[in-house]
């Protein structure tokens, strides 16, 4: 299968795009030649939408990537009816988006407040989780979830910039996801900076100011293991 490009990794606010089916997957899914929807991976979930072309339209329940990783795979809703060379525009379901991207960006500033390996993760539309190997427990909701919006109070800038794999091998500290290997690809990787606060390889969908955000509040500190605990955060406005 073709290549997609991925117009969400150049321009995460891209909510639509013009493109061609290249591929139609004996599962049914689509393949786009170009497509702003984020495909699920690093913890963050397909992206959910729709496909509008002259066959009408379909509704796009995840998008996952091809087994060869750089075709994007749209999952429609059901049969549908579009076949290679059609051109249609791809549309986000923008809400449950942005929604993701504040939760993703601060989870990132979760990953400064608690300064430990960090072992999986998780986003859902308006919630989130990271799982910490933090061996005492005695975290506190209400500090961390003080210290959380203090820096999202800060309306960081949010930047994207890419290294190279030597780059990264020589800086292993910039890694602290233990369970998710930094996005390698093409010998280059893809940094996240949010200024002052945090540098670390990641291959998402971020807010371009911590502001965006909004207010978060920690909503469960679990238990999981001796050496491990999970803490939850959602959206609070
Ligand atoms: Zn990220």
């Amino acid at each position: 299968m073709a290549a997609t490009a991925l117009l969400f990794r150049d321009d995460a606010y891209a909510r639509e795009c013009d493109a061609t089916v290249v591929a139609v997957t004996p599962e049914g899914g689509i393949v786009l030649d170009r497509t702003v929807f984020y495909a699920q991976g690093g913890g963050q979930p397909g992206d959910v939408g729709t496909l509008a072309g002259g066959n009408g339209e379909v509704a796009i329940t995840n998008t996952v990537y091809g087994a060869d990783r750089a075709s994007i795979v749209h999952m429609p809703a059901g049969v549908c009816a579009l076949q290679v060379g059609d051109g249609l525009t791809a549309r986000l379901d923008w809400n449950r988006r942005y929604a993701r991207m504040r939760i993703h960006t601060a989870l990132h500033l979760l990953s400064v407040v608690l300064p430990f390996p960090v072992t999986g993760g998780a986003i859902g539309d308006g919630d989130g989780r990271l799982d910490f190997d933090i061996p005492e427990a005695g975290l506190d909701k209400g500090e961390i979830t003080d210290k959380l919006n203090a820096l999202i109070a800060r309306d960081a800038p949010v930047t994207e910039r890419w290294i190279t794999d030597a780059e990264l091998d020589a800086n292993p500290g910039l890694v602290k996801t233990m369970a998710v290997k930094p996005p390698r690809g093409a010998g280059r990787v893809r940094l996240v900076e949010i200024d002052g606060i945090d540098l670390q390889p990641c291959g998402g969908t971020h807010v371009r100011r911590t502001g965006e955000i909004g207010h978060v509040a920690v909503t469960d500190i679990e238990k999981k293991g001796k050496q491990n605990r999970r803490v939850r955060i959602a959206l609070a406005s």
